[in-house]
C-alpha cells in the first residue's frame, strides 16, 4: 500500500504517518525530515534553510531530485507514505510520471481537515519543543498562506483520481488514528 498524507501545517500528518507507516509497515517519506537531513551537508543545505527559515516552499526542481532518489532507495522495502509531498501541482504531476514508469500504485490521499485557529495553536505549541526555526507566528502564516495557495489545488486534483480520504483532524490523536484505521481497513 503506497499513500499520501495531506493537510494544513500543524495538522498532524507527521504524527498520523508515524503510527500509520507503524501499523501497516510502510515507510515514513517526510520531505521536511528529508530536507532537514540536507541541512547538515553544506552548500544545498543552506540554500533550503532560506526557503524554510521564510516559510516558503524549495523549488520543484530541487525536491523533486531529493525525494525520487529517498523513493527509489525505499520502494523496494515494500509500501510507502509520503508526508508533506507533494505540495504543488508541478510536484504530483511529476510524481505520477515517476510512479507509472515504475509501476508504482498511489491507494489513497488522507486529508486531514483542520482550522486555521486550531492549526496555528499546535504548530505554536509544537515550536516550544520541536526546536524548528520555522514554528513561530511570523513563519507560520506564511506556511499558511503558501498551503492555501499552492497546496489545496491539489486535493482537487486527486479527488479527480478518487483518491481523497477526508478525516476530521481536529479530535485527538487517537481517536484520529482510529478513524483513518477504520477507513484504510475497508
Ligand atoms: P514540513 O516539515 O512538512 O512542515 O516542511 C517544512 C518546510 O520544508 C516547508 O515549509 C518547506 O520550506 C520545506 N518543504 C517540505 N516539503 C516540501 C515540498 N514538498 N516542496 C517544497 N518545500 C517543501
Amino acid at each position: 500500500m503506497n499513500l499520501l498524507i495531506f493537510g494544513p501545517p500543524g495538522a498532524g500528518k507527521g504524527t498520523q504517518a508515524a503510527l500509520i507507516s507503524k501499523r501497516y509497515k510502510l515507510t515514513h517519506l517526510s520531505s521536511g525530515d528529508i530536507l532537514r537531513a540536507e541541512l547538515k551537508t553544506g552548500e544545498l543545505g543552506a540554500k533550503i534553510k532560506t526557503y524554510q527559515d521564510a516559510g516558503k516552499l524549495v523549488p520543484d526542481a530541487l525536491i523533486i531530485t531529493i525525494m525520487e532518489k529517498a523513493i527509489i532507495k525505499n520502494i523496494k522495502k515494500g509500501g510507502v507514505i509520503f508526508d508533506g509531498y507533494p505540495r504543488t501541482i508541478k510536484q504530483a504531476k511529476t510524481l505520477d510520471k515517476f510512479f507509472k514508469a515504475k509501476k508504482i500504485n498511489l491507494d489513497a490521499v488522507i486529508n486531514l481537515n483542520l482550522s486555521e485557529t486550531e492549526a496555528v495553536k499546535r504548530a505554536l505549541s509544537r515550536g516550544q519543543t520541536s526546536g524548528r526555526s520555522d514554528d513561530n507566528i511570523k513563519t507560520i502564516k506564511t506556511r499558511f498562506t503558501v498551503y492555501n495557495t499552492q497546496t489545496t489545488p491539489l486535493l482537487k486534483y486527486y479527488k479527480k483520481q478518487k483518491k481523497v480520504i477526508n478525516i476530521d483532524g481536529q479530535l485527538a490523536i487517537a481517536t484520529v488514528f482510529k478513524t483513518i484505521r477504520q477507513r484504510l481497513d475497508k
